[in-house]
Protein backbone atom coordinates (compact mmCIF):
# COMPACT_ATOMS: atom_id res chain seq x y z
CA UNK A 1 0.00 0.00 0.00
CA UNK A 2 2.73 2.67 1.21
CA UNK A 3 4.63 1.94 -2.70
CA UNK A 4 1.15 2.91 -4.31
CA UNK A 5 1.43 6.21 -5.89
CA UNK A 6 -1.45 7.31 -8.06
CA UNK A 7 -0.84 7.68 -11.78
CA UNK A 8 -0.48 11.24 -13.26
CA UNK A 9 -2.89 9.87 -15.65
CA UNK A 10 -4.65 12.66 -18.00
CA UNK A 11 -8.32 12.65 -17.56
CA UNK A 12 -8.78 14.14 -21.17
CA UNK A 13 -6.59 11.17 -22.78
CA UNK A 14 -8.79 8.31 -24.32
CA UNK A 15 -7.12 5.13 -23.05
CA UNK A 16 -5.43 4.30 -26.44
CA UNK A 17 -3.80 7.60 -26.17
CA UNK A 18 -2.67 6.09 -22.81
CA UNK A 19 -1.23 3.72 -24.08
CA UNK A 20 0.74 4.95 -26.72
CA UNK A 21 2.38 7.78 -24.54
CA UNK A 22 3.07 4.76 -21.98
CA UNK A 23 4.59 2.29 -24.72
CA UNK A 24 7.37 1.07 -24.22
CA UNK A 25 8.01 1.71 -20.48
CA UNK A 26 9.95 0.15 -17.36
CA UNK A 27 8.07 -2.28 -16.69
CA UNK A 28 10.32 -5.17 -18.37
CA UNK A 29 11.13 -6.60 -14.92
CA UNK A 30 7.70 -8.07 -14.76
CA UNK A 31 8.30 -10.09 -17.52
CA UNK A 32 9.25 -13.42 -16.27
CA UNK A 33 9.08 -14.94 -19.88
CA UNK A 34 7.27 -18.34 -18.41
CA UNK A 35 3.55 -19.11 -19.23
CA UNK A 36 1.51 -22.26 -19.58
CA UNK A 37 2.22 -22.27 -23.12
CA UNK A 38 5.76 -22.93 -22.74
CA UNK A 39 5.29 -25.37 -19.81
CA UNK A 40 2.70 -27.23 -22.03
CA UNK A 41 5.56 -27.35 -25.16
CA UNK A 42 8.33 -28.33 -21.96
CA UNK A 43 6.53 -31.25 -21.09
CA UNK A 44 5.57 -31.97 -24.62
CA UNK A 45 9.41 -32.03 -25.05
CA UNK A 46 10.07 -34.28 -22.22
CA UNK A 47 7.74 -36.75 -23.86
CA UNK A 48 9.11 -36.95 -27.08
CA UNK A 49 12.70 -36.69 -25.54
CA UNK A 50 11.51 -39.91 -23.88
CA UNK A 51 9.68 -41.80 -27.12
CA UNK A 52 12.88 -41.00 -28.87
CA UNK A 53 15.07 -42.44 -26.29
CA UNK A 54 13.15 -45.48 -26.27
CA UNK A 55 13.49 -46.04 -29.97
CA UNK A 56 16.76 -45.48 -29.64
CA UNK A 57 17.32 -47.64 -27.00
CA UNK A 58 15.52 -49.81 -29.11
CA UNK A 59 18.02 -49.85 -32.38
CA UNK A 60 20.98 -49.91 -30.24
CA UNK A 61 20.03 -53.12 -28.31
CA UNK A 62 18.82 -54.75 -32.02
CA UNK A 63 22.62 -53.70 -33.12
CA UNK A 64 24.04 -55.28 -29.62
CA UNK A 65 21.80 -58.42 -30.52
CA UNK A 66 23.46 -58.96 -33.89
CA UNK A 67 27.04 -58.12 -32.68
CA UNK A 68 26.65 -60.87 -29.75
CA UNK A 69 26.15 -63.94 -32.23
CA UNK A 70 29.40 -63.12 -34.09
CA UNK A 71 32.03 -64.72 -32.25
CA UNK A 72 34.62 -62.26 -32.91
CA UNK A 73 32.59 -59.75 -31.70
CA UNK A 74 31.24 -61.84 -29.05
CA UNK A 75 35.11 -62.09 -27.97
CA UNK A 76 35.66 -59.00 -27.82
CA UNK A 77 33.53 -57.96 -25.34
CA UNK A 78 34.03 -60.37 -23.31
CA UNK A 79 37.69 -59.69 -23.46
CA UNK A 80 36.55 -56.28 -22.11
CA UNK A 81 34.71 -57.04 -19.53
CA UNK A 82 37.75 -59.57 -18.44
CA UNK A 83 40.39 -57.16 -18.36
CA UNK A 84 38.07 -53.69 -17.29
CA UNK A 85 36.34 -55.09 -14.61
CA UNK A 86 37.80 -55.36 -11.12
CA UNK A 87 36.43 -57.69 -8.51
CA UNK A 88 33.86 -56.26 -5.85
CA UNK A 89 31.99 -57.32 -2.99
CA UNK A 90 28.53 -57.86 -3.34
CA UNK A 91 26.63 -56.11 -1.31
CA UNK A 92 23.13 -59.28 -1.80
CA UNK A 93 23.25 -62.14 -0.92
CA UNK A 94 24.34 -63.73 -4.50
CA UNK A 95 27.02 -66.15 -5.29
CA UNK A 96 30.54 -65.06 -5.89
CA UNK A 97 32.24 -61.67 -6.00
CA UNK A 98 31.05 -58.66 -8.12
CA UNK A 99 32.80 -57.53 -11.58
CA UNK A 100 32.55 -54.04 -11.30
CA UNK A 101 32.62 -51.97 -14.53
CA UNK A 102 34.40 -48.75 -14.37
CA UNK A 103 34.12 -47.02 -17.01
CA UNK A 104 31.92 -44.20 -16.94
CA UNK A 105 32.71 -43.93 -13.03
CA UNK A 106 31.46 -41.34 -11.58
CA UNK A 107 28.40 -41.31 -13.37
CA UNK A 108 24.73 -42.88 -12.45
CA UNK A 109 25.29 -45.51 -15.10
CA UNK A 110 27.71 -47.60 -16.89
CA UNK A 111 28.01 -47.69 -20.38
CA UNK A 112 29.58 -49.92 -23.06
CA UNK A 113 30.11 -48.66 -26.62
CA UNK A 114 27.59 -50.05 -29.36
CA UNK A 115 28.48 -49.13 -33.07
CA UNK A 116 30.12 -45.83 -33.59
CA UNK A 117 27.98 -43.54 -31.44
CA UNK A 118 25.85 -45.41 -29.25
CA UNK A 119 25.96 -46.56 -25.67
CA UNK A 120 24.23 -49.52 -23.77
CA UNK A 121 24.06 -50.26 -20.20
CA UNK A 122 27.54 -52.02 -19.88
CA UNK A 123 25.24 -54.84 -17.41
CA UNK A 124 22.73 -55.63 -20.28
CA UNK A 125 25.34 -56.29 -22.45
CA UNK A 126 26.67 -58.95 -20.27
CA UNK A 127 23.71 -60.30 -19.38
CA UNK A 128 23.14 -60.71 -23.11
CA UNK A 129 26.14 -62.01 -24.05
CA UNK A 130 26.51 -64.69 -21.10
CA UNK A 131 22.90 -65.75 -21.47
CA UNK A 132 22.99 -65.63 -25.09
CA UNK A 133 19.25 -63.93 -24.98
CA UNK A 134 17.58 -60.48 -26.42
CA UNK A 135 16.77 -58.36 -23.91
CA UNK A 136 14.50 -55.44 -25.60
CA UNK A 137 15.09 -51.96 -23.63
CA UNK A 138 11.77 -52.32 -21.81
CA UNK A 139 12.75 -55.30 -19.99
CA UNK A 140 15.09 -54.57 -17.15
CA UNK A 141 18.62 -56.40 -15.98
CA UNK A 142 18.46 -56.36 -11.82
CA UNK A 143 20.70 -56.07 -9.75
CA UNK A 144 20.54 -58.99 -7.00
CA UNK A 145 23.75 -57.74 -5.63
CA UNK A 146 23.05 -53.93 -4.99
CA UNK A 147 25.77 -52.80 -6.82
CA UNK A 148 25.04 -50.63 -10.00
CA UNK A 149 28.15 -51.01 -11.91
CA UNK A 150 28.37 -54.68 -11.35
CA UNK A 151 28.31 -56.96 -14.87
CA UNK A 152 28.64 -60.37 -13.16
CA UNK A 153 25.84 -61.95 -15.29
CA UNK A 154 25.28 -64.64 -12.06
CA UNK A 155 24.24 -61.59 -10.63
CA UNK A 156 21.48 -60.22 -12.70
CA UNK A 157 18.08 -61.31 -13.25
CA UNK A 158 15.49 -60.04 -15.91
CA UNK A 159 12.44 -58.14 -14.56
CA UNK A 160 9.88 -55.15 -15.42
CA UNK A 161 10.42 -51.28 -14.78
CA UNK A 162 8.35 -51.87 -11.89
CA UNK A 163 10.54 -54.60 -10.13
CA UNK A 164 13.65 -52.77 -10.86
CA UNK A 165 12.42 -49.50 -9.21
CA UNK A 166 11.56 -51.87 -6.23
CA UNK A 167 14.71 -53.38 -6.19
CA UNK A 168 16.45 -49.82 -6.02
CA UNK A 169 14.27 -48.37 -3.27
CA UNK A 170 14.36 -51.60 -0.87
CA UNK A 171 18.05 -51.35 -1.39
CA UNK A 172 18.39 -47.65 -0.76
CA UNK A 173 20.23 -46.97 -4.16
CA UNK A 174 17.13 -45.58 -5.87
CA UNK A 175 18.68 -42.25 -8.36
CA UNK A 176 15.38 -40.36 -7.57
CA UNK A 177 15.21 -36.64 -6.76
CA UNK A 178 17.67 -35.23 -4.26
CA UNK A 179 19.66 -39.00 -4.23
CA UNK A 180 21.19 -38.06 -7.57
CA UNK A 181 24.42 -37.21 -7.31
CA UNK A 182 23.83 -34.74 -10.36
CA UNK A 183 21.38 -32.81 -7.92
CA UNK A 184 22.48 -30.54 -6.03
CA UNK A 185 19.15 -29.62 -4.19
CA UNK A 186 18.28 -30.43 -0.50
CA UNK A 187 14.86 -31.84 -0.22
CA UNK A 188 13.89 -28.59 1.60
CA UNK A 189 15.01 -26.98 -1.46
CA UNK A 190 13.02 -28.92 -3.83
CA UNK A 191 9.78 -28.37 -1.23
CA UNK A 192 10.61 -24.69 -0.66
CA UNK A 193 10.67 -24.59 -4.63
CA UNK A 194 7.34 -26.13 -5.02
CA UNK A 195 5.38 -24.96 -2.01
CA UNK A 196 6.24 -21.23 -2.14
CA UNK A 197 5.88 -18.42 -4.32
CA UNK A 198 9.14 -17.17 -6.15
CA UNK A 199 10.22 -16.14 -9.20
CA UNK A 200 12.46 -18.16 -11.17
CA UNK A 201 15.09 -15.30 -10.35
CA UNK A 202 14.21 -15.43 -6.94
CA UNK A 203 14.81 -19.44 -7.02
CA UNK A 204 18.08 -19.04 -8.94
CA UNK A 205 19.58 -16.32 -6.67
CA UNK A 206 18.97 -18.99 -3.57
CA UNK A 207 19.74 -21.88 -4.95
CA UNK A 208 21.14 -21.83 -8.45
CA UNK A 209 19.00 -23.67 -10.45
CA UNK A 210 17.96 -23.12 -13.61
CA UNK A 211 14.34 -21.71 -14.56
CA UNK A 212 13.72 -24.63 -16.71
CA UNK A 213 14.33 -26.72 -12.90
CA UNK A 214 11.90 -24.42 -11.17
CA UNK A 215 9.38 -25.33 -13.64
CA UNK A 216 9.75 -28.94 -14.28
CA UNK A 217 9.61 -29.12 -10.14
CA UNK A 218 7.03 -27.22 -10.18
CA UNK A 219 4.74 -29.40 -12.74
CA UNK A 220 6.11 -32.73 -11.66
CA UNK A 221 8.23 -33.69 -14.07
CA UNK A 222 11.34 -33.71 -11.71
CA UNK A 223 11.81 -34.27 -8.07
CA UNK A 224 8.38 -35.68 -8.02
CA UNK A 225 9.73 -38.41 -5.29
CA UNK A 226 10.19 -35.69 -3.10
CA UNK A 227 6.94 -33.46 -3.85
CA UNK A 228 4.75 -36.13 -4.73
CA UNK A 229 3.75 -33.96 -7.50
CA UNK A 230 2.11 -35.72 -10.63
CA UNK A 231 2.90 -34.26 -13.78
CA UNK A 232 -0.91 -33.61 -15.43
CA UNK A 233 -1.03 -32.81 -19.00
CA UNK A 234 -4.83 -31.96 -18.95
CA UNK A 235 -4.05 -29.24 -16.18
CA UNK A 236 -6.75 -26.45 -16.39
CA UNK A 237 -5.49 -22.77 -16.76
CA UNK A 238 -7.10 -21.08 -13.83
CA UNK A 239 -7.73 -17.84 -13.25
CA UNK A 240 -5.76 -16.38 -10.33
CA UNK A 241 -7.05 -14.46 -7.64
CA UNK A 242 -7.91 -11.07 -7.47
CA UNK A 243 -5.29 -8.87 -8.16
CA UNK A 244 -3.77 -6.49 -5.66
CA UNK A 245 -5.70 -3.15 -6.68
CA UNK A 246 -2.56 -0.94 -5.48
CA UNK A 247 -0.99 -2.81 -8.76
CA UNK A 248 -3.85 -1.41 -11.10
CA UNK A 249 -1.25 1.13 -12.50
CA UNK A 250 1.51 -1.07 -12.78
CA UNK A 251 -0.75 -3.74 -14.81
CA UNK A 252 -2.04 -0.80 -16.98
CA UNK A 253 1.38 -0.22 -17.61
CA UNK A 254 2.09 -3.57 -18.70
CA UNK A 255 -0.55 -4.36 -20.70
CA UNK A 256 0.44 -0.48 -22.60
CA UNK A 257 4.11 -1.86 -23.27
CA UNK A 258 2.87 -5.42 -24.78
CA UNK A 259 0.41 -3.92 -27.54
CA UNK A 260 0.87 -2.64 -30.90
CA UNK A 261 -1.97 -0.18 -31.85
CA UNK A 262 -3.29 -1.11 -35.57
CA UNK A 263 -6.48 1.77 -36.09
CA UNK A 264 -9.07 0.71 -32.63
CA UNK A 265 -7.05 -2.29 -31.93
CA UNK A 266 -4.59 -3.03 -29.14
CA UNK A 267 -2.81 -6.09 -30.69
CA UNK A 268 -0.73 -8.46 -28.00
CA UNK A 269 2.72 -8.50 -29.25
CA UNK A 270 4.02 -10.83 -27.08
CA UNK A 271 4.55 -13.97 -29.00
CA UNK A 272 3.38 -16.92 -26.59
CA UNK A 273 0.13 -17.95 -26.92
CA UNK A 274 -2.30 -20.32 -25.51
CA UNK A 275 -3.75 -23.22 -27.92
CA UNK A 276 -6.74 -21.15 -28.60
CA UNK A 277 -4.45 -18.60 -30.11
CA UNK A 278 -5.10 -15.94 -27.41
CA UNK A 279 -2.28 -13.97 -26.42
CA UNK A 280 -0.98 -14.89 -22.85
CA UNK A 281 -0.11 -12.37 -19.97
CA UNK A 282 3.08 -13.01 -17.14
CA UNK A 283 2.13 -10.69 -14.53
CA UNK A 284 4.06 -10.54 -10.80
CA UNK A 285 4.67 -14.38 -11.65
CA UNK A 286 1.02 -15.37 -12.76
CA UNK A 287 -0.23 -16.13 -16.07
CA UNK A 288 -3.02 -15.19 -17.53
CA UNK A 289 -5.25 -14.93 -20.76
CA UNK A 290 -4.04 -11.43 -22.03
CA UNK A 291 -7.67 -10.00 -23.06
CA UNK A 292 -8.75 -11.21 -19.44
CA UNK A 293 -5.93 -9.64 -18.11
CA UNK A 294 -7.01 -6.03 -19.66
CA UNK A 295 -10.26 -6.43 -18.86
CA UNK A 296 -9.62 -7.14 -15.30
CA UNK A 297 -7.24 -4.20 -14.92
CA UNK A 298 -8.98 -1.69 -17.03
CA UNK A 299 -12.64 -2.80 -16.38
CA UNK A 300 -12.96 -4.89 -13.68
CA UNK A 301 -11.51 -3.27 -10.88
CA UNK A 302 -8.60 -6.02 -11.20
CA UNK A 303 -11.04 -8.38 -9.72
CA UNK A 304 -10.86 -12.05 -11.49
CA UNK A 305 -13.84 -12.58 -14.00
CA UNK A 306 -16.25 -14.28 -12.09
CA UNK A 307 -16.23 -18.30 -12.27
CA UNK A 308 -18.57 -19.65 -15.80
CA UNK A 309 -18.46 -16.35 -17.31
CA UNK A 310 -15.92 -15.55 -20.10
CA UNK A 311 -14.16 -11.98 -21.36
CA UNK A 312 -15.55 -11.58 -25.00
CA UNK A 313 -14.18 -10.29 -27.68
CA UNK A 314 -16.06 -7.12 -29.67
CA UNK A 315 -14.23 -6.81 -32.09
CA UNK A 316 -12.95 -9.53 -34.14
CA UNK A 317 -9.96 -9.60 -33.63
CA UNK A 318 -8.59 -12.31 -31.33
CA UNK A 319 -5.31 -11.16 -30.18
CA UNK A 320 -7.15 -7.52 -29.59
CA UNK A 321 -7.27 -6.58 -25.57
CA UNK A 322 -8.44 -2.96 -25.90
CA UNK A 323 -11.06 -3.10 -22.87
CA UNK A 324 -13.40 -1.06 -24.85
CA UNK A 325 -13.35 -4.19 -27.50
CA UNK A 326 -13.69 -6.84 -24.35
CA UNK A 327 -16.80 -7.15 -22.36
CA UNK A 328 -17.52 -9.76 -19.47
CA UNK A 329 -20.60 -12.41 -20.72
CA UNK A 330 -21.59 -16.23 -20.91
CA UNK A 331 -19.92 -18.66 -22.93
CA UNK A 332 -23.16 -18.65 -24.61
CA UNK A 333 -23.01 -15.59 -25.44
CA UNK A 334 -19.33 -16.25 -26.50
CA UNK A 335 -19.98 -18.83 -28.69
CA UNK A 336 -23.15 -17.03 -30.46
CA UNK A 337 -20.92 -13.96 -31.21
CA UNK A 338 -18.45 -16.11 -32.77
CA UNK A 339 -21.00 -17.46 -34.99
CA UNK A 340 -21.96 -14.15 -35.52
CA UNK A 341 -18.17 -13.30 -36.64
CA UNK A 342 -17.48 -16.37 -38.75
CA UNK A 343 -14.33 -16.88 -35.91
CA UNK A 344 -16.17 -20.44 -34.80
CA UNK A 345 -14.36 -23.62 -35.22
CA UNK A 346 -17.37 -25.12 -36.79
CA UNK A 347 -17.79 -27.49 -39.89
CA UNK A 348 -14.68 -27.49 -42.54
CA UNK A 349 -12.96 -25.09 -40.36
CA UNK A 350 -12.59 -27.64 -37.66
CA UNK A 351 -9.09 -29.43 -37.72
CA UNK A 352 -10.52 -32.97 -37.60
CA UNK A 353 -13.38 -32.07 -40.29
CA UNK A 354 -13.34 -35.70 -42.50
CA UNK A 355 -16.04 -33.82 -45.02
CA UNK A 356 -16.98 -30.82 -47.53
CA UNK A 357 -19.69 -28.59 -46.78
CA UNK A 358 -21.22 -30.17 -50.22
CA UNK A 359 -20.95 -33.96 -48.61
CA UNK A 360 -23.57 -32.54 -46.11
CA UNK A 361 -26.26 -31.19 -48.18
CA UNK A 362 -25.47 -34.43 -50.47
CA UNK A 363 -25.62 -36.87 -47.52
CA UNK A 364 -28.93 -34.74 -46.31
CA UNK A 365 -30.89 -35.23 -49.76
CA UNK A 366 -30.06 -38.63 -49.90
CA UNK A 367 -30.91 -39.83 -46.46
CA UNK A 368 -34.13 -37.67 -47.29
CA UNK A 369 -34.84 -39.86 -50.15
CA UNK A 370 -34.90 -43.22 -48.26
CA UNK A 371 -31.44 -44.75 -48.18
CA UNK A 372 -30.61 -46.05 -44.94
CA UNK A 373 -27.60 -44.68 -42.88
CA UNK A 374 -25.48 -47.39 -43.03
CA UNK A 375 -25.88 -47.24 -46.89
CA UNK A 376 -24.71 -43.31 -46.60
CA UNK A 377 -21.72 -44.06 -44.50
CA UNK A 378 -20.01 -46.53 -47.14
CA UNK A 379 -19.00 -43.48 -48.73
CA UNK A 380 -18.05 -41.14 -46.57
CA UNK A 381 -14.69 -42.04 -43.72
CA UNK A 382 -17.03 -41.37 -40.85
CA UNK A 383 -18.78 -43.19 -38.33
CA UNK A 384 -22.55 -44.30 -38.22
CA UNK A 385 -23.57 -41.92 -35.68
CA UNK A 386 -22.25 -39.41 -37.46
CA UNK A 387 -24.31 -39.57 -40.12
CA UNK A 388 -26.98 -39.76 -38.04
CA UNK A 389 -26.00 -36.51 -36.17
CA UNK A 390 -25.81 -34.50 -39.57
CA UNK A 391 -28.87 -36.05 -40.95
CA UNK A 392 -30.62 -35.02 -37.55
CA UNK A 393 -28.89 -31.51 -37.59
CA UNK A 394 -27.18 -32.68 -34.93
CA UNK A 395 -24.15 -31.44 -36.38
CA UNK A 396 -23.27 -29.46 -39.19
CA UNK A 397 -26.64 -26.88 -38.35
CA UNK A 398 -24.97 -23.89 -39.90
CA UNK A 399 -25.12 -25.41 -43.68
CA UNK A 400 -28.96 -24.45 -44.71
CA UNK A 401 -31.61 -26.77 -44.97
CA UNK A 402 -31.65 -26.41 -48.87
CA UNK A 403 -29.88 -24.96 -51.91
CA UNK A 404 -31.55 -23.25 -54.46
CA UNK A 405 -30.41 -24.88 -58.34
CA UNK A 406 -28.56 -22.28 -60.04
ZN1 LIG B 1 27.45 -58.22 -8.44
ZN1 LIG C 1 -10.22 -4.83 -31.15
Amino acid sequence: MSDYAPMDLDEEKTLVDWVESNYDSEVDSYDLRVDYSSEDELYEDNTRAREAHALRQAELHATFAKCKFDPKQRQSVLDRFNKKCTEGEPEGVVEGKCMLWNEDKGRDYYQIGVGPHGMIMAHRASYMIFWDVHLPPEIQARHMCNVPNCVNPAHLMIGDAQDNADDKVRSGRSLAGTRNPASNLTEEAVMDIFENEMTPKQCKAKYGVSRDTVREIRLGISYSSVTGAKPNKKRKRTEPEDLNPCDEEIAKKYVASRVKKEGEHWIWTKKFRDKGGYGLARFKGKGYLAHNFSCRVFSNGCKRIPEKMQVLHGCTRKDCVNPDHLSIGSPAQNAADRQRDGTAVIGTKHPNAKLENADILVIRRRAAAGETHAEIKKDYPVKLTAIGDIVARRTWAHIPEEVKPQ
